[in-house]
């Protein structure tokens, strides 16, 4: 390495501004190049002949594509598209990358279509020039503030992007539209400016670009605030001419004690950036002279252990400012960039910054990203393990994800993952009809987009518009996409389905919500009805309709006895057995009401047309059954004449009549008198045991036997339990029907008719 190799340039450069490669001025101060210019840049690191030929084809390519075409700054448009190619191969880009910076306005400007990339360019090329065109077509710089915010746009950019080499092309694009942008309108110079500094000069910025970050920073500047920035311009000449001597004499100091030591190396000056003086100044406050880091000599050496060797040098021989000293070199900046910042005080009084840096660090610092990605000759270049290397590379990500800070804990493999897949994969972003952007995981459907905008326009939904035409809900949204929800008021909501065509979890929660309400809502509404139900059905069976009923506990009296509400809550409450049926009757004091259907039943029993018994030859007698024995059809029975003449019919084996002589007469059965059940007594005899009223009144119902009575009593001595029922059966038959019944039943081991 030779000494002070570099002084002559930077020395030429030291008379400021804007642009370093300032030869020959013609268009806006800038020099305009050939294609052999972008040549002889790629020639020193791409050899391979195919690669070259197929750079070259790129250019015969768009140049006839392109014929004809001026820009409006006045030059042919092939121009454009050399400056974009230069730029990137002055970052060392691959030839994938320098074809597609020369087809990545073919598409959009021209009858070439992305499948004409694809068959003579490649896959690869024309994948980036297909992300290239669509990022074009969103013509974001076109949207106004309110539509949204820098910061989405940056989203929207790198989330299209999905590749470095995009990216670089992109910003490649804007830096040469930018070189030319006092071609344009006033306004539309104010745009392209403002949009630049918010959204790529930040992107230059977290890629490490340093050399292309500075000069959209200061092109933006002059379109922006171009009072400010000649001011500086001026300063700053003015300061650099005072300092050029003392400059001067520092380097020839610093370059003699270095190379005492033996220690290669090479030192240049570098000049601080219009803009970023300018943020010292208007944005933090500072004047001018306060800014003693606005001319810097760098040094450039081959190992960390020489960076560290020179400062020592340095702080040995010079003084330094405290605090001013900065290592980046064991602190790497999040865009990878790393140096040694000191700052000292030259012989003559002037404070110099000084950066001590390595040939690599160096070019990470002007090229940032780029110098990662520089096309390597013969290293089995693939594209994708590139930039699977340059991601895990990238802390920048880092503050993007800023704004969504909650994996911050994760481990740094399972953040770089999740934070490449944000950026690079996982987003769509779409538009509202009125231009706002809504930035989805990738595969969303216009439900998920619905619930985004608000979860009633999500519950609401009954179709969606998709670039003016009706789609159905679940299709996939793409970005770009102009998304409108057509919601109704009258919309059933949603239904289990729509859980399989959201992709946000959001969306999902707010599904299940609604799900889980409806159902609720209809779980109520049951628990209502079977409460009712059951309390109908123990009215009834006491002699009270559903009004009666209704009227009976639907006060305010047995609502607050339960503390409850609604006579809908008082429903659930017995639909949970809380208070039960009878518990409430018990409250009220209610008895049943004997004025239906037993007297009824009764009326039909007693009555001499409708005797069901008959007496040989005989007339006149009053008739009644037996309530002791409770004789029904099928049983043997006999007459009983009472002293005032009545016959009573009992079952021959009551024990009230087996011990009766005389006074007995015969009695038969009517047939056919339409009479279909006789009350019986029984007494079931069971083990004791929780359920056991519960069962046998599902057994008497699952048979459609008739019981309007049933009591219980408990034997606790020998823990069983009697119970006492009144039954209706038609005949003997069904009654040993039912008995089989009861006695096949758990714990039951005995039934019986009941003598009283
Ligand atoms: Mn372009």
């Amino acid at each position: 390495m030779e000494e002070i190799k570099r002084d002559g340039v930077q020395q030429e450069a030291l008379t400021i501004v804007p642009n370093k490669e300032t030869t020959v001025l013609q268009n806006g101060g800038y020099v305009m190049h050939t294609i052999e210019d972008v040549q002889e840049i790629y020639f020193a690191y791409i050899h391979d002949t195919k690669d070259r030929d197929l750079i070259m084809k790129a250019y015969e390519f768009v140049k006839q594509k392109h014929a004809g075409i001026f820009r409006k700054s006045g030059e042919p448009y092939l121009q454009h598209l050399i400056e974009v190619a230069y730029i990137c191969a002055s970052l060392q880009s691959g030839p994938v990358t320098l074809c597609a910076a020369l087809l990545h306005d073919v598409v959009e400007d021209t009858d070439t279509t992305i499948d004409d990339i694809k068959r003579l360019f490649g896959d690869d090329c024309a994948r980036i020039v297909d992300a290239l065109t669509k990022i074009q077509r969103l013509k974001l710089s076109k949207r106004t503030e309110e539509e949204f915010a820098a910061e989405d746009h940056r989203k929207i950019f790198l989330g299209m992007a999905k590749d470095v080499r995009v990216i670089i092309i992109k910003l490649a694009d804007r830096l040469h539209n930018m070189r030319t942008v006092k071609a344009l309108k006033p306004e539309r110079q104010h745009a392209l400016a403002k949009e630049t500094l918010e959204v790529f000069a930040p992107i230059a910025h977290r890629l490490g670009i340093y050399k292309v970050e500075s000069e959209l920073e200061d092109l933006s500047l002059e379109i922006e605030k171009p009072e400010e920035f000649h001011h500086i311009v001026e300063q700053l000449n003015e300061k650099i001419a005072n300092r050029t001597k003392a400059l001067n004499n520092l380097k020839k100091k610093i370059a003699d004690i270095i190379i005492e030591q033996n220690i290669k190396f090479e030192i240049e000056s570098r000049i601080k950036s219009v803009y970023s003086i300018y943020k010292k100044m208007f944005i933090k406050g500072h004047a001018f002279d306060e800014i003693y880091d606005f001319l810097a000599l760098r040094i450039i050496t081959e190992t960390e252990l020489n960076c560290y060797e020179i400062l020592g040098l340095i702080h040995a021989h010079f003084k330094p400012i405290p605090g001013r000293f900065k290592d980046y070199i064991a602190m790497p900046k999040p865009n990878m960039y790393q140096s040694l910042h000191t700052s000292i005080i030259a012989g003559d009084g002037n404070i110099f910054e000084v950066q001590i840096r390595t040939k690599e660090m160096d070019e990470i610092a002007e090229t940032g990203v780029a110098a990662h990605w520089r096309y390597k000759e013969g290293s089995h270049y693939s594209p994708k393990q590139e930039q699977h290397e340059i991601e895990e590379k990238l802390h920048w990500f880092r503050d993007f994800l800023d704004i969504n800070n909650s994996s911050r804990d994760k481990s740094a493999s399972e953040y770089m993952e999740s934070l490449s897949k944000d950026i690079f994969e996982a987003n769509v972003y779409v538009f509202t009809p009125k231009g706002k952007v809504i930035d989805l995981p990738n595969g969303s459907t216009p439900l998920d987009f619905a619930y985004k905008i608000h979860t009633k326009v999500g519950d609401t939904a009954v179709g969606a518009m998709v670039n003016n035409t009706l789609v159905p809900l679940n299709t996939i949204l793409k970005t770009g996409d102009i998304v409108e929800i057509k919601t109704s008021k009258t919309a059933p909501g949603p239904n289990e389905n729509w859980l399989n065509i959201v992709k946000t979890s959001s969306a999902k929660g707010h599904i299940k919500r609604f799900l889980q309400k409806k159902n609720s809502d209809l779980v109520k509404e049951e628990k209502i009805n079977r409460g009712k139900t059951i309390l109908n059905d123990f009215f009834k069976d006491r002699g009270y309709d559903e009004n009666q009923m209704l009227s009976l506990i639907n006060t305010d009296k047995v609502l607050k006895n339960y503390q409850l509400s609604t006579l809908d809550d008082l429903f659930i409450a017995v639909a949970a057995h809380n208070p039960t049926p009878a518990q409430i009757c018990d409250f009220l004091k209610i008895k049943r009401n004997d004025t239906n259907e037993l007297k009824i039943f009764k009326k039909e029993n007693f009555e001499d047309d409708n005797c069901p018994v008959t007496i040989d030859n005989q007339t006149g007698f009053k008739i009644t059954l037996g309530n002791c024995c409770t004789p029904i059809p099928g049983d043997n029975i006999i007459g009983y004449v009472t002293k005032g003449n009545g016959v009573t019919v009992h079952r021959i084996n009551c024990p009230n009549v087996a011990n009766v002589k005389g006074r007995l007469i015969d009695v038969h059965r009517k047939t056919n008198l339409g009479i279909k059940s006789y009350p019986v007594d029984i007494v079931i005899e069971s083990r004791d045991r929780n359920n056991l009223l519960a069962d046998i009144l599902n057994a008497f119902n699952t048979n459609k036997v008739k019981c309007t009575e049933i009591n219980a009593k408990i034997h606790q001595e020998n823990m069983t339990t009697s119970v006492y029922c009144q039954i209706y059966v038609s005949d003997a038959n069904v009654l040993q029907h039912v008995f089989d019944i009861l006695k096949g039943m758990k714990d039951i081991y005995e039934v019986k008719r009941v003598i009283h």
